[in-house]
């Protein structure tokens, strides 16, 4: 199941790729082009701006309303609507770029990450995009329990 949604919802994008959720973000809001991207790709919808109805006609695209300004209850929603809990990966995909992250040995992050967390890591991924290195650390595991308490359920 993928997504695009517009800059209302820029939080809940960035926690549904944190949690491994394919989501096209378009900054712009621009209307016209969400609805080309989601016709195009097939994903669906994610949008607070009933403006984007008026450009539906004759496109053949999903749309779902977000009826809460909280990205909490946001999350929360499309988690459970869409049935999404056998998709979430957490950090498999860049919460910038919405690539997904490949594991890099550790050799190559050496110099690229603070030596303690090279002393002290194993196992790190990148994202093929911009080379962010991600690795599970302490900002990594409040993050998941965040999650876990936004969604009620633990997040591994
Ligand atoms: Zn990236």
């Amino acid at each position: 199941m993928k997504f695009v949604a517009d800059s209302m919802v820029g939080k809940l994008s960035r926690w549904l790729r944190i949690l491994g959720i394919d989501v096209v973000y378009v900054s712009s809001g621009d209307a016209d082009e969400i609805v080309k991207i989601s016709e195009n790709e097939g994903r669906i919808i994610l949008t607070r701006n009933s403006d984007i109805l008026k450009k539906l006609k004759g496109h053949r695209v999903w749309i779902y309303f977000l009826s809460s300004e909280k990205s909490e209850v946001q999350l929360k929603e499309v988690v459970e609507k869409f049935d999404l809990w056998r998709e979430i990966k957490p950090f498999s995909r860049c919460s910038v770029c919405n690539e997904p992250l490949v594991a890099v040995s550790k050799e190559e992050v050496r110099g690229k990450v603070p030596f303690y967390v090279y002393q002290t890591v194993e196992h790190f991924e990148k994202c093929p995009k911009c080379g962010r290195i991600y690795w599970e650390g302490s900002h990594i595991s409040r993050l998941k329990e965040k999650l876990s308490k936004i969604l009620g359920r633990e997040i591994e």
